[in-house]
């Protein structure tokens, strides 16, 4: 075994895990020194939300149930106005990763403290990482101020996640542990943190198709994905997240079944540059070829394999393909047009990735 030289950087943050946590709100809202909280969800989410305002003890003052995809502006400005008119001196933002997107971008331009509660799989609230969408355009950064200063995983909030909806916010939790394991900036512990994810979420996923009510299998992908989103939060992405960007930001494709159906081509496209992670994903995923592991664990799910199904043009994978190798990035093979081209090709045909 030989240790590499690394940096490693550990966000700041406190995790509470377990079927019940839920019940510790309360005290996380103390431990702020809050008395005034403005609970943050999705319209979808308000009886959640407002179960948690509402519940004696949470000080919590009222509910804001805006959150949308791709946290737009406007949103941000309406939410922060009722977090003033209400003095709001904390945010719980309790759902999918656009909820705790509305939560970040609320941190980052008044400093309020968030906690952060996901009810899916898609890891944002371990990342530095904000995303705010402007006149059409998302702008993204990295702040450590948009941190959560603590996370519950109750992965009983979790049951009420379709089946469908699960598998597919699973495998975006997993692509994150699979780009991290070839990330440049991959150091030993983030490796540990994204194969025992990519473990978990190979045997949650499966289980939890079996039975959506098993919060067994719910914690098994709860777990993996804290872990997949602490290594998206810690190490660079690379082309898979390039590719869903592209897709989710340009032509609106539904992000988590995006990264459903893109993940096994973009490992496909990158096993031969990076050997040791592809056999380290496959190690995890209890397989022998990573990017057909990925593509079997997305059709266990029933879950769409297609572009094509999920609204994406024949007629744009021209101009996909050509934005997503415009600008250059880090990734272990390189990006060219062609093949690039030829990836969501299958992609888009819902094809076996090809070797
Ligand atoms: P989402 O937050 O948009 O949720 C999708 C839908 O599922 C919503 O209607 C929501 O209310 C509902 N939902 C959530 N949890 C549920 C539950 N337990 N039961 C029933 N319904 C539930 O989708 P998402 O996939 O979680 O997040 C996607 C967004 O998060 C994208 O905008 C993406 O860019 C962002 N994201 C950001 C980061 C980051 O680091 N900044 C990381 C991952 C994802």
């Amino acid at each position: 075994m030989r240790v590499p030289d690394f940096i490693y950087r550990a966000n700041p943050g406190r995790v509470l895990f377990g079927a019940g946590s839920l019940q510790h709100l309360e005290k996380e809202v103390r431990a702020l020194g809050a008395t005034r909280a403005l609970v943050l969800c999705s319209p979808a989410q308000r009886e959640l939300g407002e179960a948690i305002a509402f519940k004696p003890g949470n000080r919590a003052i009222g509910v804001f149930s805006g959150a949308a995809m791709h946290v737009p502006i406007e949103v941000v400005t309406e939410a922060q106005a009722v977090a003033r008119s209400l003095h709001a001196d904390c945010a719980i933002a309790i759902g999918g990763g656009s909820a705790i997107g509305l939560g970040k971008a609320i941190a980052l331009k008044s400093d309020l403290p968030i906690i952060a509660i996901p009810t899916t799989y898609a890891g944002s609230e371990m990342t530095p990482i904000y995303g705010i969408t402007e006149a059409g355009i998302k702008n993204t950064g990295t702040s450590r101020r948009v941190l959560p200063r603590a996370v519950i995983y109750d992965p009983e909030l979790t049951l009420s996640l379709p089946v469908a909806m699960s598998v597919t916010s699973g495998i975006n939790a997993l692509a994150h542990a699979a780009e991290g394991l070839y990330a440049p900036d991959a150091n030993p512990v983030t490796s540990l943190l994204a194969e025992e994810a990519i473990a978990a979420l190979a045997k949650g996923i499966p289980a939890v198709c079996a039975d959506g009510s098993d919060v067994e299998a719910r914690r098994l992908m709860l777990y993996g994905a804290w872990l997949a989103g602490t290594v998206l939060g810690s190490v660079g992405m690379a082309l898979h997240h390039k590719l869903c960007h592209t897709l989710g930001g340009s032509f609106g494709l539904p992000h988590a079944a995006t990264h459903t159906i893109v993940l096994p081509h973009a490992l496909a496209y990158n096993a031969r540059a990076a050997p040791e992670a592809m056999n380290r994903i496959a190690n995890a995923l209890g397989t022998v070829d990573a990017p057909l592991g990925a593509f079997d664990l997305a059709q266990t799910g029933g879950t769409q394999l297609a572009l094509r199904d999920i609204g994406m043009s024949e007629s744009d994978l021209d101009r996909a393909a050509k934005l997503a190798s415009s600008s250059p990035y880090p990734n272990p093979r390189p990006v060219e047009q062609g093949p690039i081209r030829a990836l969501l090709q299958d992609a888009f045909e819902g094809r076996a990735p090809k070797p």
